[in-house]
C-alpha cells in the first residue's frame, strides 16, 4: 500500500464513532445507536419529488436554492420561529451538515476558537478543525443543560459559539432565558452564534426558541432531515444576516454548486404542505421517550427526563456500556461526543417501542 500525504488539519480528525455503529452487532442486535428517524418520508413530499423528476426539473438550480424554497423557508421561519427574513438571507444546502461546514469554512481563520458544548454533536469539533480553527468544549451542568456562566467565561475572543437546542446527544432543551443570555453576551463580544435547530420540532414539554430572536449576529442552521424524516434527501438551509450570504455562496458554489434539485422541490412540499405527519412523529417520539425513560429509571439509572430530540444520555459507567454493546444493545459511548462524559451513553429512541422494551429487558438481565 502506498503512503499518501494528507493535510494536518484533516489527519488530526478522527472518523465519527457513530458511523461505525451503523453495522454494529449480530443479527440479534438492537440498534439504539443511530440518530435518524425510523419513519418514512411523508407521501405528499415523495410525490412532489416524483413530479419534479417527471417534469424534467432536474438541472442545476440557482446556487442559493430555488426561489420557491427560499420563500417557503421564510414563511416557515415567520410562522414557526417568529423570525422575519427575506429570501436573500437564505442559502439552501445539502442538509444541516453542509450549512455547518460552509459557515466554518467562511468564518474561521487559522487558530480561531470555536465553542460548542461538550458533550455535543460530533461534527462541530471536526468541522472547526478541518477549517483550521481550534475547537473548544463548554461544559454542561448536572442536568445536562448549558452552564451559562461557564460558557460566558470562555466567550471572550472566540470566533463562533455553536448553540444546539434541542441538543444531541443530551436531549436537553435550553430555556428562553439561557438562550437570550448566551446570545446577548456572545454578540456583545463579537462572537457569532451558530444556532443548530435541526431537532426543533421534537420538544415535548417546553417551547423551542430560535436564538436569532435575541441577537443580530446569529446564523440559524436547520434541515428537512429530522423534521420530515428526510435524512437521505440531503436538503437543509441556513438563514443569516444578508451580508453573510455572498461570502457563504463562494464556498457553496465551488464545493457543491447547489443542493439536489429534486430534493429542493420535495422540501417545498414539506415546508408548505400538511404538517400533520410532524405532529404524529412528535407524539410517537414522546411516547417512546417515556417508555424508555421509565424502563431505565426502573432499572435504577438516575437522570433527568430529557425534554427533546430523540436521544437519552444515560449515566451508566464505562463497564456497563461495554457489556451492553457486547450483549447486542447498541448504544453510543459518551466518549464519541467529546471528553467530558465518558461514563454516559447515548440511547436513540428513533426505533420501535418493541425494540426499546427488549433493550431495557436485556440491560436488566445484564445487571442482575
Ligand atoms: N445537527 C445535529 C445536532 C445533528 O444531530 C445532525 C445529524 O445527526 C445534523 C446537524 C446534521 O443533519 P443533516 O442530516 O441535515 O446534515
Amino acid at each position: 500500500m502506498s503512503e499518501h500525504r494528507y493535510a494536518d488539519r484533516v489527519r488530526s480528525v478522527e472518523m465519527s464513532g457513530i458511523r461505525k455503529l451503523f453495522e454494529a452487532g449480530g443479527p440479534d442486535a438492537i440498534n439504539l445507536g443511530i440518530g435518524q428517524p425510523d419513519f418514512d418520508t411523508p407521501d405528499h413530499i415523495k410525490m412532489a419529488a416524483i413530479a419534479a423528476i417527471r417534469e424534467g426539473r432536474t438541472g442545476y438550480t440557482p446556487n442559493a436554492g430555488i426561489i420557491e424554497l427560499r420563500e417557503a423557508i421564510c414563511e416557515k421561519l415567520a410562522r414557526e420561529n417568529s423570525l422575519a427574513c427575506r429570501p436573500e438571507q437564505i442559502l439552501v444546502t445539502a442538509g444541516g451538515s453542509e450549512a455547518l461546514h460552509l459557515v466554518m469554512e467562511a468564518l474561521v481563520d487559522p487558530g480561531d476558537r470555536v465553542l460548542f458544548t461538550d458533550p455535543g454533536f460530533v461534527s462541530y469539533a471536526a468541522l472547526a478543525t478541518i477549517a483550521g480553527g481550534k475547537p473548544e468544549g463548554v461544559g454542561l451542568d448536572a442536568t445536562l443543560h448549558i452552564d451559562v456562566e461557564r460558557a460566558k467565561e470562555q466567550m471572550d475572543g472566540a470566533r463562533i459559539f455553536v448553540l444546539n437546542t434541542p441538543g444531541n446527544p443530551t436531549g436537553a432543551v435550553e430555556s428562553e432565558e439561557s438562550i437570550r443570555a448566551l446570545v446577548e453576551y456572545a454578540n456583545d463580544r463579537k462572537v457569532t452564534v451558530v444556532s443548530d435547530e435541526v431537532y426543533e420540532h421534537f420538544v415535548y414539554e417546553k417551547e423551542h426558541f430560535s436564538a436569532a430572536r435575541f441577537g443580530d449576529d446569529v446564523i440559524t442552521v436547520n434541515a428537512a432531515s429530522k423534521t420530515y424524516a428526510m435524512t437521505g434527501w440531503r436538503v437543509g438551509y441556513l438563514a443569516a444576516p444578508e451580508d453573510y450570504i455572498p461570502e457563504f455562496l463562494k464556498v457553496h458554489q465551488y464545493a457543491q454548486a447547489c443542493a439536489t434539485s429534486i430534493s429542493q422541490y420535495a422540501a417545498v412540499a414539506a415546508y408548505t404542505g400538511d404538517q400533520e405527519p410532524v405532529t404524529r412523529m412528535r407524539s410517537e417520539y414522546r411516547a417512546r421517550r417515556d417508555l424508555l425513560y421509565d424502563g431505565l429509571t426502573d432499572l435504577g439509572f438516575d437522570f433527568p427526563r430529557p425534554e427533546g430530540a430523540f436521544y437519552m444520555f444515560v449515566p451508566m459507567g464505562r463497564n456497563l456500556i461495554e457489556k451492553a454493546i457486547d450483549a447486542g444493545v447498541i448504544i453510543v459511548p459518551g466518549s464519541a461526543f467529546g471528553s467530558r462524559a465518558p461514563e454516559y451513553a447515548r440511547f436513540s429512541y428513533a426505533t420501535s417501542p418493541g425494540n426499546l422494551s427488549r433493550a431495557v429487558e436485556r440491560l436488566g438481565k445484564l445487571m442482575e
